[in-house]
């Protein structure tokens, strides 16, 4: 059985090297096993139409970490962010009483040359338990199952908790998991889930924006929940709204991520659609929000010109004085 190697393989290669702050963690790390099982994978796929990109192939840390330190009622130490983190607090267990209990369907099925064992696929099918990390990782990217929406519920509380304690590695960017929401239709959920997913979207969003420096960056943040809800125009709303210095850096951080991206008329992160709409009005908010902010946070005048340049189209913007001379 898989099981026994990998424990052994985790005694001896893990036990007593000890990985400082985790302690050992009752489930094996299944480092070398799990290599070779996705390099067996990989030589299976000749026949499977999904390619193994699914797949992190990585050594992942078992078992639940704490939530930070931040996280926590009584650690809180930023007096202008209380509200945020509390809110916070409360979506997750809003998350954990709406969809605790759920499984994924009973006939719910996925490939085992790319996906995973029928061991895990039938993890999926009982309540509550929870998943590794590297598990939880390929079920909310698996794009094919058949009832996407039921998987997602089963899962989606401990995704929540994983994202804030930072967690989720998505491949490319976290818009992968803003589509994996989006795949599960949960904006057509009851009215109580529904609400419960877009209570922790919007909780997510502003305890990131008040967090001086929170598990995901802002920018990922952004890109997460607008593909999550297939908008961006609430989220920019409350960006403007929240003005404070942590606010502010996060606008500072972002900018500078995506200039280039917007200077070259693309959307900074992939988009499913209606990715041009997107483009222009987060390019149209920036440059209409970000230039007195940016200028009292004090980013430096190449940026502002960068910014400023984004009101510009074709000719104007590529000949203008402060062109930074972006090549696509
Ligand atoms: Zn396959």
């Amino acid at each position: 059985m898989r099981e026994d190697s990998d424990t052994k393989l985790f005694e001896s290669s893990v036990g007593g090297s000890g990985f400082g702050r985790y302690p050992l963690l009752p489930r094996p790390v299944p480092a070398l096993a799990e290599r070779v099982r996705c390099l067996a994978r990989r030589l299976q796929l000749a026949g499977c139409r999904w390619r193994p990109e699914n797949h992190p192939c990585k050594l992942t840390i078992f078992g639940r970490r704490k939530l930070p330190e931040s996280l926590n009622a009584n650690a809180m130490t930023n007096p202008h962010q209380p509200s945020a983190r509390l809110r916070l607090a409360a979506a997750l267990d809003g998350l954990a009483a709406v969809f605790g209990g759920m499984t994924a369907h009973p006939d719910e099925h996925n490939c085992e040359c790319h996906w995973g064992s029928a061991d895990e696929l039938a993890q999926l099918k009982v309540p509550d338990t929870e998943l590794d990390l590297d598990l939880l990782g390929r079920t909310w990217q698996a794009p094919d199952w058949s009832d996407h929406a039921s998987v997602l519920r089963r899962i989606l509380p401990q995704l929540a908790t994983a994202l804030v304690e930072g967690s989720v590695e998505p491949h490319d960017g976290f818009e992968e998991v803003g589509r994996s929401f989006a795949r599960g239709l949960w904006q057509q959920w009851p009215t109580v889930q529904a609400e419960a997913v877009r209570e922790f979207l919007h909780a997510l969003w502003a305890d990131t924006l008040t967090d001086p420096d929170p598990a995901v960056p802002a920018y990922e943040v952004l890109a997460l929940i607008t593909e999550a809800s297939a908008t961006l125009t609430p989220w920019l709303t409350t960006w403007e709204t929240v003005t404070d210095r942590a606010a502010d850096s996060h606008l500072a951080e972002a900018a500078a991520k995506w200039e280039y991206d917007l200077l070259g008329d693309q959307l900074p992160w992939d988009s499913w659609e209606n990715e041009e709409e997107k483009r222009t009005e987060l390019t149209a908010w920036l440059v209409r929000n970000a230039p007195a902010r940016l200028r009292a946070h004090g980013v430096s005048e190449e940026l502002l010109h960068r910014i400023r340049l984004l009101g510009l189209t074709g000719d104007d913007r590529w000949e203008a004085p402060h062109w930074p001379g972006h090549r696509y």
